[in-house]
């Protein structure tokens, strides 16, 4: 059972100011900000809860042990002494995790060792100064194209960047890339950063299960066409994922600018997916560590190993694996995930697991996939974005942000920035 708040579906006004559709961070800062500047607001959500990719979920250990949260989508405060979320998480008195992480390479046969480490974090910093160079001088090309050969990390650095990104670094722009702002604090969430959204959120009210399917934009006011009946609204910030809109999850009529769903086509979704283990003892040793194992890289996983010396395992496939192994199914999933926990920790570990989940982002219709990654070439797309429709309808969502793409922050940010755009908008029409 999940923790994100499950609200049945409130009536849907005839009329608003503002129309948001999607109820995800982006749409939830959306709505939070537009009514503070006095705008009357609906909410409008596809799903039984809100929350979207923010999402924690909790499985259980057996022995009686009270149940383990983990979750299925955000988990770190990425950039986050500047993340709105940890001063949230402050003010609700939500804990996270400040001190690095312990990395774990499994070579075959024996762990890496300090000396290891160093190569490989070596390694790391010559991949990220070839693209900062390519960045530098302007190259919106692969990633791929830039990155030296690192030897024995090429496959780990690879899969790195697929977990990251949710892409292969051959399907990614150096440009985008090196836009992002990397702090080096990346903060887990004690309790979930679903757990943390849904908490924020708690005052925000969604009109639930109520898909819009189509926005007729050909009148004074927008029509918002929806299962549940039509909602007049002045304006509206748009905020499902590029991959909901690209594949008509939502159909504009007239249908969006070209330039529009061209930019939309620039940074689709990457695929991002998780497999939590719970066990009923300590089977691993350590605690707060990510574990990797180097020869079946890049093909592989990244395992969260014991966070928050909870008794667990977590997966994290990106790119290309993500897809397969969603498209595999589960068990296929859960299969390939237990095969590497056995290679790098013996196969006993498995007579102590007592429940095994899996994400599938990509089949969730109202999400499609991971998180946005900008196509080699298209740089500037982020921005095209960020371009209203007959200053009526804004786009919003982690895709939007230009600094912060792929996280909850940016999500926020962006939605706070679309419901100030349109409460100006608006403000000035009625004066
Ligand atoms: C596996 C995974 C791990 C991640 N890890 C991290 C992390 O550690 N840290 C981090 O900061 N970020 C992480 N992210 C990314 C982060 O979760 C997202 O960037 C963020 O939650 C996106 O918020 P959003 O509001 O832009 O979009 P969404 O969360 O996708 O919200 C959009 C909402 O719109 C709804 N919707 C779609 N279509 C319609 C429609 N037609 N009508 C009505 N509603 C509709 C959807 O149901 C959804 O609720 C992760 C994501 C994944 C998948």
């Amino acid at each position: 059972m999940g923790t994100a708040a499950i609200t049945k579906p409130p009536a849907l006004p005839s009329d608003v100011d503002l129309a948001i559709v999607g109820a995800g961070v982006a749409g939830l800062a959306a709505a939070k900000t537009a009514r503070a500047r006095g705008l009357s607001v609906a909410l409008l959500e596809a799903q039984s809860r809100i929350g979207g990719r923010a999402f924690t979920d909790t499985l259980d250990p057996g022995n009686g042990r009270a149940p383990l949260p983990w979750d299925r989508g955000c988990h770190w405060l990425h950039q986050a002494r500047e993340n709105p979320f940890t001063e949230i998480a402050d003010a609700l008195g939500f804990g996270y995790r400040t001190e690095s992480r312990a990395s774990h390479i499994w070579l075959g046969d024996r762990w890496a060792d300090d000396a290891d480490l160093a190569d490989r974090r070596a390694a790391g910093e010559r991949a990220e100064a070839a693209v900062a160079a390519a960045a530098e001088a302007g190259r919106d090309v692969a990633m791929a194209d830039v990155i030296p050969d690192l030897g024995r990390w090429s496959g780990v650095h690879r899969q790195f960047l697929r977990a990251v990104t949710g892409e292969d670094p051959a399907a990614n722009s150096t440009l985008d890339d090196q836009r992002y702002t990397e702090t080096g604090d990346n903060w887990p969430v004690e309790a979930g950063f679903g757990a943390l959204v849904a908490a924020w959120a708690a005052d925000v009210e969604a009109i639930t299960e109520t898909p819009v399917q189509r926005i007729d934009r050909r009148g004074r006011d927008l029509r918002l066409e929806t299962p549940r009946g039509t909602l007049r609204a002045r304006a509206a910030v748009l905020t499902p994922s590029t991959d909901v809109l690209l594949s008509g999850g939502l159909r504009l009529d007239p249908p969006m600018p070209t330039e529009l769903a061209d930019a939309l086509a620039g940074v689709p979704l990457g695929a991002a997916n998780k497999v939590a283990f719970a066990f009923d003892r300590d089977v691993f040793g350590l605690e707060h560590a990510m574990a990797v194992h180097q020869p079946d890289a890049p093909r592989g996983c990244n395992f969260q190993i014991r966070p928050f010396r909870r008794d667990m395992a977590i997966a994290h496939s990106g790119g290309p694996l993500a897809r397969q192994l969603e498209q595999a199914g589960p068990a296929e999933m859960i299969a390939f995930a237990r095969a590497q926990l056995s290679e790098m920790f013996g196969a006993d570990v498995h007579r102590y697991l007592r429940a095994s989940a899996t994400t599938a982002w990509g089949r969730d219709p109202w999400i499609g996939g991971g998180y946005s990654v900008c196509r080699p070439g298209r740089a500037g797309d982020r921005a095209r974005l960020l371009r209203p429709v007959e200053a009526r309808i804004w786009l919003a969502g982690e895709a939007c942000s230009l600094t912060a793409f792929g996280t909850v922050g940016g999500a926020h940010d962006s939605g706070v920035a679309a419901a100030r755009h349109a409460a100006a908008r608006l403000t000035a029409a009625r004066d």
